[in-house]
């Protein structure tokens, strides 16, 4: 906690590319976004590799990410190429802290072991077109946790040895955060304006780590914004109910709430949202084109409204 009389923090914020494609005109612009806020605030720039999973994430994505953003004219401060105090910037050789944070929630009881696949969890839930007003889950998002495990609160029946809350590690078994049902979440988006959503309604019990040995998405994302001082989170809008999560995980480990700032998604012609297959839209092959940055970023471009 700061005292009255210390300056407030430097603006810093954070470019976290995942190195599963490359880059689009979409990641394009949200980036440039996120580089002129710190700019504009006279902060700092974090550049964070987020590689968590070795599945799908290659070297050459990474390599490839940063090369992109310096040939559209971001710069940052930090990162994995040029090192800083936070180092290290690249998600795969931050393990120990997500371990860290994992044992925090685990001894507060905020976790349960979770023994169901994916297909489990879909299963008991229904076809899609039976749940969500008709409406898919979004691709990137998790299903609803339809509360199979949650009971598997001291105990771990997967794991033989101690009960669940002298564990020092996660072990093969996905672990989940029990949300609390109900309570909405709300926070003020400095672009997008109020945010609302509900607990158990919006989204689920959420997986915090895989069976797999890896931290999710959610866990490592706050993990490491708290770790790194950063004090906005510039990102697209298909995030905002991550950011929901996000708050209820930094409530939990009693880590402050950076602000919060969704940029519109880019959509193709036909409104869909851009995702890394769509290569003719790939920062790559729009240089390969000839476009230059300045048309790459003012092009008109349909939104998501
Ligand atoms: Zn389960």
């Amino acid at each position: 906690m700061r005292d009255a009389s210390s300056s407030p923090p430097l603006y810093r914020g954070r470019l976290a590319p995942s190195p599963t494609g490359h880059l689009h005109v979409g990641h394009a612009r949200t980036f440039w976004t996120a580089y002129l806020r710190a700019r504009e605030a006279g902060g700092a720039l974090v550049m964070r590799m987020e590689d968590l999973d070795p599945q799908r994430s290659r070297k050459v994505y990474a390599d490839a990410a940063l090369d992109d953003l310096r040939w559209l004219g971001i710069r940052w401060q930090e990162g994995p190429d040029n090192g800083g105090p936070f180092a290290p910037y690249a998600q795969s050789k931050r393990r120990a802290i997500y371990i860290a944070a994992w044992r925090k929630l685990l001894r507060a009881g905020c976790l349960f072991a979770c023994r169901c696949s994916r297909k489990d969890v879909e299963s008991a839930l229904g076809a899609p077109h039976e749940r969500d007003g008709g409406k898919l889950v979004a691709e990137d998002d998790e299903p609803i946790y339809p509360g199979t495990c949650r009971h598997f609160t001291g105990h771990v029946p997967q794991l033989p040895g101690p009960t669940a809350i002298e564990l020092e590690a996660p072990g093969p078994i996905n672990w989940r955060f029990r949300v609390p049902d109900g309570e909405a979440i709300e926070f003020i988006d400095r672009n997008l304006g109020p945010q609302r959503f509900e607990a158990g309604k919006d989204f689920g019990d959420f997986v915090v780590w895989r069976r797999d040995g890896v931290a999710s998405y959610q866990l490592a994302c706050v993990a490491d914004d708290a770790a790194m001082g950063i004090t906005e989170v510039v990102r697209g809008a298909d995030l905002l109910k991550s950011t929901a999560r996000q708050i209820l995980l930094n409530r939990a480990l009693g880590l402050d709430n950076p602000a919060w700032y969704h940029c519109r998604l880019v959509v193709d012609h036909n409104g869909r949202r851009l995702a890394k297959r769509h290569d003719a839209l790939s920062l790559r092959a729009l240089r390969q084109r000839g476009l230059t940055p300045m048309k790459i970023l003012s092009a008109e471009l349909p939104v998501e409204i």
